[in-house]
């Protein structure tokens, strides 16, 4: 019988519990053995693995987090950790490993790859920054999440006539920012790939000015947090610029936790039901994605090579949309 590991690695996002229960469901129906890695490559060089069943993986699908946990591994970065982490797969007799992750997970798919382990990647991560695929696992439930918080912020924001300003996740990508943005009505939108350009007088104080003069009673400014310019920066500068009252908001790791939501937890099942046919019909190598709307598969090196940016049609309606 062939076996095939699965694990979880990097930031952990909502519906990888799901793409886990869908990869080990999957698995045994079409007549694997599925272990359990646990704690991503860090698990998979100590040997932490366990065999899982169908009875395994009940009662996750709604959960959050991922029951296998995650890790960073600087030592599977290493030659030296990337020679462990194969000899443990073939400790196990593991044919192929899953790795649900991001972009980092998917480097090292592609490093485990190149020391003969076959491997099958499936897209999670909340940022939404895998160039690869038009979407990643829990991205939905990311945004979510944060219209929600915005959502209560405009409460209070509108009652004492405040400016918001709200820092959410994308070190380098602003696909979290720039949807809340259309979704929560902001006056301006800070994106990291318009680093170095940020004019704060023009992109934020005077889209707020004028918004006031034609009778705004609130303000939202959303920040992805690996733009140019704090919250806390933001915050100051309205302050002092408008007269207005200014309140940062970080957002920070609630951004990561929650119950998937459903477009999460089907697309997570979908992938993680390919990924095993992928590899039923003999696939080695691969990455699961969404490419125009159809569920692909794609040799590993080729889709660490591509690259998405944000669409310049969507900042576009986003400025429309703050008049
Ligand atoms: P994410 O998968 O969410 O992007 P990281 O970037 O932290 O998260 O990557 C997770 C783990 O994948 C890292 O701790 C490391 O062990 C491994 N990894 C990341 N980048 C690489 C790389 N370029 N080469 C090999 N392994 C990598």
């Amino acid at each position: 019988v062939r076996k095939i590991g699965v694990l979880t690695s990097g930031g952990d996002a909502p519906g990888m519990n799901a793409a886990i229960r869908s990869v080990v469901r999957a698995g045994l129906y079409y007549g694997f053995r599925v272990y359990g890695i646990r704690k991503g490559y860090e698990g998979l060089i100590n040997g932490d693995v366990e065999e899982l069943n169908a009875r395994s993986v009940g009662d996750i699908l709604h959960k959050g987090g991922t029951i296998l946990q995650t890790a960073r591994s600087p030592r599977f970065t290493t030659e030296e950790g990337q020679k462990k982490a194969v000899s443990m797969a073939n400790v196990f007799d593991l044919d192929a490993v899953v790795v649900i992750g991001g972009d980092g997970s998917h480097r090292g798919a592609r490093d485990l790859s190149r020391h003969g382990v076959n491997v099958i990647g499936i897209p999670g991560t909340i940022d939404n920054d895998i160039g690869s695929t038009d979407y990643t696992i829990g991205f939905d439930t990311a945004l979510n999440t944060v219209q929600d918080a915005l959502d209560k912020i405009r409460d209070t924001a509108y009652s004492h006539e405040r400016c918001s300003i709200l820092e959410v996740m994308g070190r380098h990508a602003g696909y979290i920012a720039l949807n809340v943005g259309i979704s929560g009505g902001a006056e301006a939108v800070i994106l990291p790939e318009i680093a170095g350009s940020l004019d704060i007088d023009k992109d934020v104080i005077k889209p707020i000015i004028e918004a006031r003069n034609r009778g705004k009673k609130h303000y939202i400014v959303i920040v992805a947090e690996g733009a140019e310019g704090k919250a806390i920066e933001i915050e100051r500068a309205v302050t002092e610029k408008t007269g207005l009252e200014a309140r940062a908001t970080i957002l920070g790791h609630i951004q990561r936790g929650g119950s998937p939501t459903v477009h999460d937890r089907v697309t997570a099942s979908v992938m993680g039901v390919k990924a095993v046919e992928v590899l039923m019909n003999g696939g080695k190598n691969r990455v699961i994605a969404i490419k125009n709307g159809k569920l692909v598969d794609i040799d590993i090196d080729e889709a660490l090579e591509m690259k998405k940016s944000l669409d310049e049609e969507m900042i576009k309606i986003c400025k429309i949309l703050s008049l």
